[in-house]
């Protein structure tokens, strides 16, 4: 499988190589070249499966010939073996025709572990083939540092720097990052904000010999190896529920978009699926698009579901290139618009099809409290993002289908908003039940290019030692 960018201006890869470098040099988004496409009767081939085992024979068209299948069935099998729920990603009733699709049940307690912990293995792989070693940098505001370190910890060839905004994010999300004690794995406290941190590896990367010094690497919600890897769990849920003879329809609690395009790459290789609902916080990027054609950056606004408050969904340029016929030029053309203008111009007839599929959805933080006490009432304990997805599910229904909602935290990752909610602080499962009283090791670093690229060298040459 090759792997074309959605600018047409960079090279094209093979699997290692979107892989490793994550963002294509134009500024693009590498997308495969051809989609594979799933016959129903392949899709029956399927059914019944264990989790592991559909997640390999799903990936292996996408990942070529960079890794053997039968490597590639080793790391999923181990990847998932550390899963808290022998279903890895469990399919749980709320209704009549709703279910929740729990992805929480990795080593963080957010659905990042599902493919992080077999990106952390891929990376090992590749790197040995080729010889190589990687310094991976990168800002968190919670849930993707604690996932990319679990991934890479004790893996050969690999060193990870997280930066983290100094007492911005939850007690439970830094002790997830700061409690791992492993030699290669640094978190950095830097006396800034989410934003600052995010500026601090971008200039990083920008400083080109740091960057070759190093060998920087990223594996940020744009590296195409992420999404590949989100797409199984779609497709377990659709065959469960009856798929490929009935069609299903999903919701998705949306930030950068990457999850929901999982969802649409599986409907694109032949997975009958009838609707996807974004699910947004006031943070409603998405849901102006889809209202009304008004892709418009304003301000982030903090809310009781963090990980999606964002600005720009960053994979929708993936979806964009599919609407504009993939024209890279077009794409181009759009996102360079959007970046000058903050408006993104989407043609008319390419957001008439985007409405055929996708629907928004946006609920505040009052609306996400309300929804949390009401499951609380019924049962079932959902975190806030959870409980946005789910409230755009019963707002927006598929007549007579099954709607699957992306559980996405475990709800004991807020327990703040859940105790707020429910009056009852949810407990951490057994495995995490002494985050509390684990020690912390991290360095702290004032919010400045130089003080941070002294300690991520001077920790990178203490590991080459
Ligand atoms: C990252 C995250 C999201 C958003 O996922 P995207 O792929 O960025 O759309 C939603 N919920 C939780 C809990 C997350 O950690």
């Amino acid at each position: 499988m090759r792997y074309i960018s959605t600018r047409g201006q960079a090279p094209v890869r093979d699997f290692a190589g979107v892989l490793l470098a994550g963002l294509a040099e134009d500024g693009g988004l590498y997308i495969p070249e051809t989609w594979p496409r799933w016959s129903p009767a392949d899709l029956r081939g399927l059914r019944g499966l264990p989790y592991c085992e559909l997640a390999a024979r799903v990936l292996a068209p996408f990942v070529g010939a960079c890794i053997p299948f039968a490597t590639l069935q080793a790391m999923c099998r181990d990847a998932y073996a550390g899963f808290g729920h022998p279903a890895v990603v469990p399919l749980v009733q709320l209704d009549a025709n709703l279910w929740a699709q729990e992805l929480f049940h990795g080593p963080t307690l957010a659905f990042k572990d599902v493919a992080m912990q077999l990106l952390g293995r891929m990376f090992a792989y590749v790197l040995q083939q080729q010889n190589q070693h990687v310094t991976i940098v990168g800002a968190t505001s919670g849930d993707t540092g604690s996932a990319a370190i679990e991934a890479c910890r004790d893996r050969p060839g690999i060193d990870v720097v997280i930066l983290h905004p100094e007492g911005r994010t939850s007690e439970v999300q830094r002790r997830q990052m700061t409690t791992v004690h492993a030699r290669n794995v640094a978190n950095i406290a830097v006396a800034g904000t989410f934003d600052d941190c995010q500026d601090l590896v971008k200039a990083m990367f920008a400083d080109v010999p740091f960057r070759r010094d190093l060998h920087l690497s990223a594996v940020n919600s744009i590296n195409w190896a992420r999404i590949a890897a989100q797409i199984p769990y779609y497709i377990a849920a659709a065959l469960a529920l009856g798929a490929p003879e009935r069609e299903v329809a999903f919701s998705v609690p949306t930030g950068n978009f990457g999850n929901v395009l999982a969802a649409w790459a599986a409907r694109r290789m032949g997975v009958p699926i009838a609707r996807l609902v974004v699910a947004s916080n006031r943070n409603d990027i998405l849901a102006r698009f889809l209202e009304s054609n008004d892709m418009s950056i304003q301000g982030v606004e903090p809310s009781l579901s963090p990980s999606m408050d964002i600005q720009v969904s960053s994979n929708f340029e993936r979806l964009l290139f599919e609407l504009l016929d993939r024209d890279p030029a077009a794409t181009a053309a759009t996102m360079q618009g959007f970046r000058a203008t903050g408006r993104m111009d989407v043609p008319r007839a390419a957001w008439t099809r985007a409405r055929t599929l996708f629907h928004g959805f946006r609920l505040d933080d009052a609306g996400t409290e309300a929804e949390i006490r009401r499951l609380h009432g019924l049962g079932y304990l959902a975190d806030p993002h959870t409980a946005i997805g789910i409230a755009a599910a019963r707002a927006l229904p598929c007549p007579h289908l099954p709607m699957v909602v992306a559980a996405t935290a475990h709800p004991a990752k807020f327990p703040d908003a859940i105790e707020r909610a429910t009056g009852l602080r949810p407990a951490l499962p057994p495995r995490l039940a002494d985050l509390f009283d684990r020690t912390e090791i991290y360095t702290r670093a004032p919010n400045s290019l130089d003080a941070v690229e002294a300690q991520v060298r001077a920790f990178s040459l203490r590991n080459a030692a």
